[in-house]
């Protein structure tokens, strides 16, 4: 992708020679005659690096680093005159990238914004593999839900929010039934379809502030915010009965159903106690003959 380099100098000579040598190496090049300009122009045009002088009218060089900063992903060099009053101290503690001085010599300016990019592709490959690593961390290979280790964080996360605004909160508890019999039968990578499968089929029922999670085995869990056991209640039908009649297994040709445990979260209980009530709603469900849904008062 191209680099976008900005030139900011109040100097048409300056502006224009390094923007005539910078075109010859291929940069895509923008210019302005000062900091408000410049600041202008960075609403509507993504800029990479900005090569910028220090004194102008108006702003000067170092106020537009700082404010430039504050807001974007932009590096900045800084050109200043040779024994002027402004410091390398200066000008990278506003947040400057790099500095020149004047006379500037083009290709020391060229070696230093190689360098300047350079790093910055760096950081931005780096920052991207980060995104990427937490996104593994808490994702279920299988599945591609969210997994057991985040449902855990999210829970607690939710239950300090229920602290804050007094709003509901309720958690569904997911049990396929007779997977047993089902991977027996046909074989644990075709149970590892279904799995997924019924992942989907989980995510499909909720609404974007909901949460699903593979809690383990054949058990996933949902986290509803926002939620009374009454509306939860609706969301475990919607998901009983999306299970029920979209799933039709070609292999058996029998239907797969799912059990659901409902609770709300009750003020003073514990995380776990929450869990473990949701659970026990589940295998009431379980007990009363599976493919249903049952939920428990704390
Ligand atoms: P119930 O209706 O009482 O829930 O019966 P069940 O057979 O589903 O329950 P049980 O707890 O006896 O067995 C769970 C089965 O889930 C056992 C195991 O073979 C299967 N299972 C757990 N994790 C995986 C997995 O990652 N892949 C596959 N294919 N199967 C799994
Ligand atoms: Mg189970
Ligand atoms: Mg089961």
């Amino acid at each position: 992708m191209a680099t976008n380099i900005l030139i900011v100098d109040d100097d048409p000579e300056i502006r224009n020679s390094i923007q005539e040598y910078l075109t010859v190496f291929k940069y895509v090049t923008f210019t302005a005659t000062n900091a408000e300009e410049a600041m202008d122009l960075l609403k509507i045009q993504p800029v990479d690096v900005i090569i910028t002088d220090i004194l102008m009218n108006g702003m000067d060089g170092l106020e537009m680093t700082q404010r430039i900063k504050e807001k974007y992903d932009t590096d900045i060099i800084v050109i200043t005159g040779y024994a002027r009053d402004y410091s390398y101290e200066d000008a990278i503690s506003k947040g400057a990238d790099d500095f020149v001085f004047k006379p500037i010599r083009l290709e020391e300016l060229l070696l230093r914004l190689k360098r300047v990019i350079r790093e910055r592709e760096l950081t931005q490959e780096r920052t991207k593999m980060l995104v990427q690593l937490k996104e593994l961390s808490i994702t279920d290979d299988l599945t591609k839900l969210y997994n057991s280790r985040h449902f855990y964080q999210q829970l607690q996360n939710e239950v300090k929010r229920f602290y804050r605004y007094h709003r509901p909160l309720a958690l569904l508890l997911i049990d396929i039934d007779h997977f047993k019999y089902y991977n027996d039968t046909y074989g644990h990578l075709e149970g590892d379809k279904i799995l997924f499968k019924i992942g989907g089929l989980i995510s499909s029922c909720l609404r974007a502030m909901d949460t699903a999670y593979r809690y383990g085995g054949e058990e996933f869990t949902v986290i509803l915010p926002e939620t009374s056991c009454e509306a939860a209640l609706i969301v475990a039908e919607r998901i009983l009965r999306t299970v029920q009649t979209n799933f039709f297994d070609e292999n058996s040709g029998m239907k797969i159903t799912v059990s659901i445990g409902v609770s709300e979260y009750s003020d003073g209980e514990s995380m776990n106690d929450f869990i473990k009530r949701t659970d026990k709603a589940m295998y009431n469900a379980k007990g009363k003959g599976r493919n249903c849904i049952t939920f428990l008062m704390p």
